[in-house]
């Protein structure tokens, strides 16, 4: 057994949280392939030399049982998990699935091996050399981006840490992939327009929200908190501070904005510029938001509203992380700048 330190962990987790809050996701695959690795690294032995090697066959049959079950059908439709045309490897789950009601079944067709390999395959053409980029960058920490002998090798260290930080890997993926599941244009027919799946199991009582809506549009003149450019239609009530940082459903974290700026931010902190102007918005309009919140009977408290924002850039500052500035992808990396928006 390989010991690790304490800063391997949150130096893995940090990483890990820049991958999920950062990087791209068209298809679900990468949340998928996380989920893999990390199970593959309890069930499997580590070398004495902290390395793990998974063969590219077992990382596909695990693909293929964590999508098994969500290729059922949701409310009569099977859910995208591609943000263009359903994924493929979805569709391929399916047509096996329709002729194998369970999993053991499935394995013991002798087709299986076939769609083990078909698997396989896309695993190596779509997120398996694209998992671990963040915009330009390559973080390449969790395993060497080449394929040996038809697998891959976990580094030294990779494996333990995805043990000792199972929970939270879980808890962070299946997060970011439920939201992301969410989000999916092709989705919202079947969840709806306010697709509020994950804030129905984890959220709070958002029943004020349509009047802490409006009360913001008056606040900010009728335009986007970020771009600030005029909002024609309802706008979207963003989290300041991402959902997926911090679950905090407290007033001062919601700003109005553009379904589009809102949905472009996704889980990245907003710039410092943004920041700055966030916290002026709540020291100079202090008044008027409070009776906002109040009158939407909605929970707000501005200084624990403050604490979590100091905490997530102090977090994200030590990650290295990039923050949203602009629409279309516009993102640059956090400096110490920020601090200064705090004295
Ligand atoms: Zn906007």
């Amino acid at each position: 057994m390989t010991s690790i330190s304490g800063s391997a962990e949150l130096e893995f987790l940090t990483r890990l949280q820049r991958i999920l809050g950062e990087g791209l996701f068209s298809a679900s695959y990468k949340y998928a392939l996380l989920l893999s690795l990390a199970e593959l690294s309890i069930e499997q032995s580590i070398a004495p030399d902290g390395t793990l090697r998974i063969e590219l066959d077992e990382l596909a049959e695990r693909f293929i049982t964590l999508y098994w079950r969500q290729v059922a059908p949701f409310k009569g439709r099977i859910l995208a998990q591609n943000a263009g045309r359903q994924a493929s490897i979805i569709s391929k789950i399916s047509a096996f699935k329709s002729a194998a009601p369970t999993l053991a079944v499935a394995r013991n067709r002798t087709q299986w091996p076939r769609l083990v390999r078909e698997v396989g395959r896309l695993l190596v053409e779509m997120p398996l050399w694209k998992l671990q980029r963040v915009g330009e960058e390559r973080l390449d920490f969790l395993y060497e981006e080449r394929l040996v002998d038809r697998g891959i090798v976990l580094r030294p260290g990779i494996a333990a840490c995805f043990r000792s930080q199972f929970p939270i890997v879980q808890a962070l993926v299946q997060t970011a992939w439920l939201s992301f599941v969410q989000r999916l244009p092709l989705n919202r027919s079947i969840l709806g327009p306010t697709s509020e799946l994950g804030e129905f199991l984890f959220g709070s009582e958002r029943s004020g929200l349509k009047l802490v809506a409006d009360g913001l549009r008056n606040v900010q003149g009728g335009s986007c908190f970020y771009c600030m450019e005029r909002i024609r239609d309802g706008g979207a009530v963003d989290h300041f501070i991402p959902w997926s940082r911090y679950p905090l459903d407290l007033g001062h974290n919601f700003v109005l904005t553009h379904a589009s700026c809102n949905q472009d931010k996704r889980d990245m902190l907003a710039a410092t510029g943004h920041l700055q102007r966030w916290l002026e918005r709540n020291d100079t309009q202090a008044a008027v938001l409070d009776e906002i919140f109040d009158a939407a009977r909605f929970p707000f408290d501005a200084d624990a509203s403050l604490s979590v924002a100091e905490w997530a850039y102090e977090n994200a500052e030590r990650a290295g992380a990039l923050v949203w500035v602009r629409r279309n992808g516009q993102t640059s990396r956090l400096t110490a700048e920020w601090r200064g928006c705090f004295k």
